[in-house]
């Protein structure tokens, strides 16, 4: 088969069919069109084998996987997915693979509304890279700034399970199914996103682990400077801004109540049999959505979970004064050693 023809047959028309699709698959470029008022939200993505996924995956997951990442960006900006763009590096031509993860992506696509509207097929060491695209009103979009001291830190689902499965399936251990599906085929959090506009102060998807994804929201939050404010400090005081009348505002930081996180059975047991909280907090792959929230606005919180059949649980405060304090039920405080997974270690 010809890269052409693996394209027609595996990508063409792939998930959902859209009216602004004025062009999809086929031509140089797609042409979409994005309505009047909306603001266009759009992240990619790159699972590379051995790094991202073990080699052996089953490609149906693999397939959901891919996209279930962008579409757990979008989820996190509160934005509505609409196209998605595909570039698939292949050691080879394996029609039954293809059309596996092709079956997989279409799955989730068509679940979320999602067109394929192009991509590019090469050869080369197995390497997916996913770009997603949606749409969100104009300036209802939720950043990671935007949190303020004393709002409560929430999160969705629960955490460390991914992590567990990963931790069990390289020891050789038998994983139980729904383990599993929790680190190959997980769910992003489309709907809660968007029920979070005008909700949320700050937003983030939880893929590096709690800790890390936390700390980003703690920086954006605690750099951003509201209209009308200027920036100022130097460059060695990163995180500190100058407000119109003079006064430094320092970064923001977090205490999480450790005995408050949201575990699934599974990871309940094993934080029994050994109380160890990077399982949680410093393992990837959650895909829960992690945001804050004004306390006044707490009370929402219950309703909005059982409408969405999804956990919401408020774990923690935002603190005035830098610093990630996670702290257990005897007042113990927990470190943690690696905040989450990091590509370039070494890098400055
Ligand atoms: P070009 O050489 O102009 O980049 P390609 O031959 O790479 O065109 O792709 C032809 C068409 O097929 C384009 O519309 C492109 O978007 C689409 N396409 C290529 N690979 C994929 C893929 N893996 N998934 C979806 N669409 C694809
Ligand atoms: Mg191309």
């Amino acid at each position: 088969m010809s890269e052409f023809d693996l394209i027609r047959a595996h990508f063409a028309r792939l998930g959902a069919g859209r009216g602004d699709v004025v062009l999809g698959v086929g031509d140089d470029c797609a042409l979409l069109r994005v309505p009047a008022g909306q603001e266009l939200a759009v992240s990619i993505d790159t699972l590379v084998a051995g790094v991202h996924f073990l080699p052996e995956v089953d490609p149906e997951a693999l397939g959901h996987k891919c996209l279930a990442v962008g579409l757990s960006d979008l989820a996190a900006m509160g934005a509505e997915p609409a196209w998605a763009t595909l570039a698939l590096t292949l050691p080879k031509e394996d029609s039954a693979w293809l059309a596996a993860f092709a079956a997989g992506f279409a799955g989730l696509a068509r679940d979320h509304g999602v067109a394929l509207v192009g991509g590019d097929t090469t050869r080369g060491p197995l390497s997916i890279s996913v770009q997603v695209h949606g749409l969100v009103p104009a300036g209802l979009a939720i950043r990671r700034a935007g949190a303020r001291p004393g709002d409560l830190v929430c999160v969705s689902g629960t955490l460390g399970d991914a992590g567990l499965a990963l931790r069990d399936l390289l020891a050789g251990l038998e994983v139980e199914p729904g383990l599993r599906d929790r680190l190959e085929r997980p769910t992003p959090r489309v709907a809660l996103g968007l029920a979070l506009r005008g909700l949320a102060t700050a937003m983030i998807d939880i893929s590096d682990g709690l800790a890390a994804d936390l700390g980003h929201i703690l920086e954006e939050s605690g750099a951003a400077v509201a209209p009308g404010e200027r920036r100022g400090g130097d460059a060695s005081s990163p995180g500190y801004c100058i407000e119109e009348g003079g006064a430094a505002t320092p970064n923001l930081g977090a205490e999480i109540q450790l005995a408050a996180l949201p575990l699934s059975p599974a990871v309940s047991t094993r934080l029994a049999r050994a109380p160890d909280w990077s399982l949680p907090l410093a393992s990837g792959d959650d895909y829960e959505l992690c945001f804050t929230l004004p306390p006044a606005r707490a009370g929402e919180l219950p309703a909005l979970a059982d409408r969405l059949g999804l956990a919401l649980t408020p774990i923690g405060r935002i603190l005035p004064a830098p610093g990630l304090f996670c702290l257990g039920p005897d007042g113990s405080r927990w470190t943690p050693e690696r905040m989450g997974y990091n590509h370039f270690p070494d890098a400055g």
